[in-house]
């Protein structure tokens, strides 16, 4: 996943405590340099402020990431109630929005857009790769279900037509790639100990929160993702502490690693 910070990140003061996630495209110019489409929307447009969302998608797959994680950004404008409630009660998305709506719900949804003219242009599978790799991390660390978390930005208001692929399709390509990329982490009950339960086997390949509770441990850079950077310090890990040195964070390792509760109680994606 490249993932990188916009110049000069939109702070709207206000937080985010997102249970879902809308989709949505930037109907900007097909010819705009795309940094210059990052900087309105981190800077705002007539009179909605920046950031326009928390994510923005560039054709070749870079994520630039808008503001930090725990900040709302004005991106979905208002929509029905019926949406946010089924999201809330983990219903699955029903398809697209039935009226315009009347709730604004930023602060409970994060905003991702692909950088697209809305008018037909191809999404590159670069692009929709790097939607469905951040949607699946999203939800991973979450812990949500795809199918109730991620809505277009079409289901939730029919003032709007975005994106124009299918959402179920995106939906269930979410749901592959969490199944077969990532370990599904449940998120931890409250233990008696203090310390975080086993989420399942972490090895190279793996993406998700727990990696980066893993990395933090071993000292490799914590973006959530088990390369080969952190298998090296892994291994390293385990041979100073007598383990066995696979470079796989199995039960015993993880228990070794005594991740504390609190370290995770606020869990910053990357
Ligand atoms: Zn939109």
């Amino acid at each position: 996943m490249k993932l990188v910070d916009a110049p000069g990140k939109a702070n709207t003061g206000r937080p985010l405590k997102p249970f879902g996630i809308v989709v949505h495209h930037t109907a900007s110019n097909r010819n705009a340099d795309p940094d210059n489409v990052v900087a309105m929307c981190v800077r705002g447009v007539n009179k909605v402020p920046g950031p326009l969302y928390n994510y923005l998608i560039k054709r070749d797959g870079t994520i630039v990431k808008l503001t930090a994680e725990n900040v709302k950004a004005n991106h979905a404008g208002r929509g029905l109630q019926s949406v946010l409630t089924r999201m809330q009660q983990n219903n699955p998305v029903i398809g697209d929005a039935t009226g315009p709506g009347k709730i604004s719900a930023n602060s409970r949804l994060i905003g991702i857009s692909l950088i697209n003219d809305g008018l037909g242009e191809d999404i590159p599978g670069s692009q929709m790769d790097a939607l469905v790799e951040l949607c699946a991390f999203l939800c991973d660390g979450h812990n949500w279900n795809p199918a109730c978390a991620v809505i277009g930005h079409k289901e939730w208001t029919s003032r709007k037509v975005d994106p124009l692929f299918s959402m179920n399709e995106l939906r269930g390509m979410i749901q592959r790639r969490m199944v077969t990329d990532t370990p599904v982490m449940t998120l931890p009950k409250e233990p008696e100990d203090g310390l975080v339960p086993f989420p399942g086997t972490l090895r190279k390949g793996s993406r998700s929160q727990a990696v980066v509770h893993v990395q933090r441990v071993v000292g490799a850079l914590a973006d959530g993702i088990y390369g080969r950077g952190t298998l090296a310090k892994v291994k390293q890990w385990q041979r100073a502490k007598g383990l066995v040195a696979d470079g796989v964070v199995g039960p015993k390792t993880w228990a070794a690693m005594q991740i504390r509760r609190q370290e995770v109680v606020q869990p910053a994606f990357y």
